[in-house]
């Protein structure tokens, strides 16, 4: 059996750093991966999609050429490169996480499928390892819920999405947030028909509804379709078509397309980990219960990224590192519960968040200062041509006389 300090599954967006952290202290580490280096960002999230919303966006904007004063002619996008840029940009941050963890000096990288045997032990490729120290870092997959046809209907998933080099005639999405949203628009930018269906009542639930109608009403001037309130989806083959049926009745599909994208969510990589030989818990859904300094509930063994449910971004799986390898090397105390949310949507116009949304600052009760700017006051905007939200995008709070809508006032 070998023995090393420290044993990492997953190279995801902690387990690297954290490898080489273990690595230049003179500890011996090995890390495992069973796939693609550098996890769901680099290979079928972040920098994949992000290529691909740039590709949409030029195309977006070369369409538009009369506003700015040129001609770009019919445009046409060739998805085969389309992909093949997004096939190199993202390739090369896979090799770069692989080629920087096989540089280390003191760790070993083992490809294959890692599954605990006990608490200190790991199987991979037929082979065990001991560690007194072991780091989760397994990431998520998409979720492919059991609705009805799901079994009799080809669907593609933000991972068979990475293989797509063909325009689709007509793209279905599943799913009215993060994920369904970036492709929705992209998609709909290289030329496709999009709609997205979703079971809820408004985009981006988690958002104040303001935004999530704001989002809505950029994406429909760009001619996308929504069904929102889609109480119960399935799927059923029409001929050569594909019917999203969206409510409880039955009948004709209400969204008939060519492909269908699932984007409803992501189920964490838990459920082959042996989890159960080591003792370790997790909550009804699968991911790993721990606490605000990412030990799960076995002494020794730590979860990072989105596998323990506190985060599902590559900045706050990358931050779990930083805790972690804080709170081990430098006995300093940082906890998960400190962090700020921060997140982006890479729709065109982009969303940022930082922080609590109105709705959660109204529902603590706390003080705070709100302010609404509407876009047709953006110098800037007019010079890009980029007013979107004018009509719509009004004060909230309190106006002021200068027309801000600054305003003090208690959350209730
Ligand atoms: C379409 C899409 C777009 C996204 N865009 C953004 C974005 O713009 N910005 C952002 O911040 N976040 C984005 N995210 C989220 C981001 O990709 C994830 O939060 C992040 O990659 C999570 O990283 P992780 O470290 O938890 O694990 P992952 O990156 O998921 O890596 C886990 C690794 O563990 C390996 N593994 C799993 N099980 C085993 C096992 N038993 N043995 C060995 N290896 C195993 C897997 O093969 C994988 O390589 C996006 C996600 C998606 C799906």
């Amino acid at each position: 059996m070998k023995h090393f300090d420290a044993i990492i599954i997953g190279t995801g967006q902690a387990g690297p750093s954290l490898a080489a952290r273990f690595a230049g202290a003179g500890k011996s580490v090995a890390i495992i991966e069973r796939h693609k280096f550098g996890g769901t960002c680099v290979n079928t999230g972040c920098i994949p999609t992000k290529t691909l919303v740039a590709s949409a966006y030029a195309a977006h904007v070369a369409r538009r050429g009369d506003e700015y004063g040129f001609a770009a002619g019919d445009v046409r996008v060739d998805m085969k490169r389309v992909k093949a840029r997004k096939d190199a940009v993202s390739g090369r941050s896979n090799k770069g996480v692989e080629e920087w963890l096989r540089g280390l000096e003191n760790c070993t990288v083992i490809q294959g499928h890692a599954r605990f045997q006990s608490s200190r032990t790991i199987l991979v490729n037929d082979e065990t390892l001991e560690a007194d120290k072991i780091f989760i870092n397994v990431g998520g997959r998409a979720s492919v819920p059991p609705m009805p046809g799901i079994q009799d209907v080809p669907f593609l998933t933000n991972s068979s999405m990475m293989d797509v080099d063909f325009l689709p005639g007509h793209l279905v999405v599943v799913g009215g947030s993060y994920v369904g949203l970036e492709f929705g628009q992209m998609y709909r930018r290289f030329g496709s028909e999009v709609t997205i269906v979703e079971k809820g009542p408004r985009l981006i639930g988690r958002e104040d509804e303001d935004v999530s109608q704001a989002v809505r009403e950029i994406l429909e001037a760009e001619g996308i379709r929504f069904r929102l309130n889609a109480k119960c989806i399935s799927l059923l083959k029409q001929g050569s078509r594909i019917g999203v049926g969206v409510d409880c009745e039955g009948g004709a599909p209400e969204a008939l397309g060519t492909h269908v994208l699932l984007a409803v969510g992501r189920t964490p990589n838990t459920h082959d980990l042996g989890l159960e030989r080591a003792g370790v818990t997790t909550d009804d859904r699968g991911y790993i219960l721990v606490d605000d300094q990412l030990q799960t509930n076995v002494p020794g063994i730590w979860a990072l990224g989105d596998c323990n449910g506190r985060g599902a971004f590559t900045h706050t799986s990358y931050n779990d590192y930083e805790i972690v390898a804080d709170n081990l090397f430098n006995a300093d105390h940082r906890r998960v519960s400190d962090r700020m949310t921060a997140y982006a949507l890479y729709t065109d116009p982009p969303l940022g968040r930082c922080g609590m949304t109105d709705a959660e600052i109204r529902k603590s009760g706390r003080r705070a200062l709100t302010t609404k700017y509407p876009m047709s006051r953006v110098s800037r905007a007019f010079e890009r041509r980029d007013t979107r939200l004018h009509q719509n995008y009004g004060g909230r709070g309190n106006k002021t006389d200068s027309g801000r809508s600054d305003s003090w006032h208690r959350r209730r």
